[in-house]
């Protein structure tokens, strides 16, 4: 996110919502207002997975931050379908249950590894769309420069090697990556994104899966591939740092 200036009150009404947010307890946690709405925005965006077809059978998990010290995610052995806020555990940043009657998702080693390696990250989708699977089925990303909104949201997009999902080894394979990019391929298994939001988290899906499809569309026409002015990559850039997004071609 970009730099601002914050009034001393401000300072100071930030700091006592720190303290208040150490001292309480996951139950008060779990039950705040912000926790019922985030549960909302991850089972609203686990529907659009699906309807979508990112998803199926039980693929697929969310997460969010909640405040400095929790996590709300997805539960395992559910369709993102189907959940209901009763499903959405609450874990600490060790993945530790602390409230929700369910077992959560396996995967959530994952999101803590991506919610380490990059400060920016509140929230984290994971799924499998068919075309950007269809790349880390043969181990490639899509070139970049053939679309400027895809250049301004994503860009860059990373591949991770292959690992067993679930283990901690497979969440460690996003380490060299999650920091300058938002969208990255897991070899032979889906992707993953982040962002601030979980319903940006989940534009960035649609976004990457779009153009993927695009791409492959592209290349049956049977016309040379026409990229963008390569002069013309910093304007696109610069409307990236603007917005605070990462992107390897900005690492300082
Ligand atoms: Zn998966």
């Amino acid at each position: 996110m970009e730099q601002t200036l914050i009034p001393p009150a401000e300072q100071e009404r930030e700091l006592s919502k720190a303290e208040a947010e150490a001292e309480m307890s996951p139950l008060a946690a779990a039950s705040s207002p912000q926790a019922r709405a985030l549960r909302l925005e991850i089972i609203a965006v686990g529907r659009k997975l699906w309807e979508r077809q990112y998803v199926d059978g039980n693929g697929g998990n969310i997460s969010v931050r909640l405040g400095e010290r929790f996590l709300l995610c997805t539960p395992t052995m559910m369709s993102k379908r189907d959940m209901e806020p009763a499903d959405i555990c609450l874990s600490d940043l060790g993945g530790n249950i602390l409230a929700g009657d369910r077992l959560r998702t396996s995967e959530l080693l994952l999101h803590l590894e991506i919610y380490r390696s990059s400060p920016r990250a509140r929230a984290v989708v994971h799924c499998h769309p068919p075309n950007a699977t269809a790349f880390a089925m043969t181990g490639s990303v899509p070139p970049i420069g053939l679309i400027s909104e895809y250049e301004t949201s994503i860009g860059p997009a990373a591949l991770a090697p292959y690992e067993t999902p679930g283990t901690q080894a497979f969440a460690e394979t996003v380490r060299p990556f999650a920091r300058d990019h938002n969208t990255i391929l897991l070899s032979n298994h889906g992707i993953v994104c982040w962002a601030d939001t979980v319903s940006h988290a989940e534009w960035l899906v649609e976004t990457f899966e779009t153009y993927c499809k695009t791409f492959l569309i592209a290349r049956q026409i049977g016309r040379p591939l026409k990229f963008l002015p390569p002069d013309k990559i910093g304007e696109l850039l610069e409307i990236k740092r603007r917005q605070g997004l990462p992107d390897a071609r900005m690492r300082s």
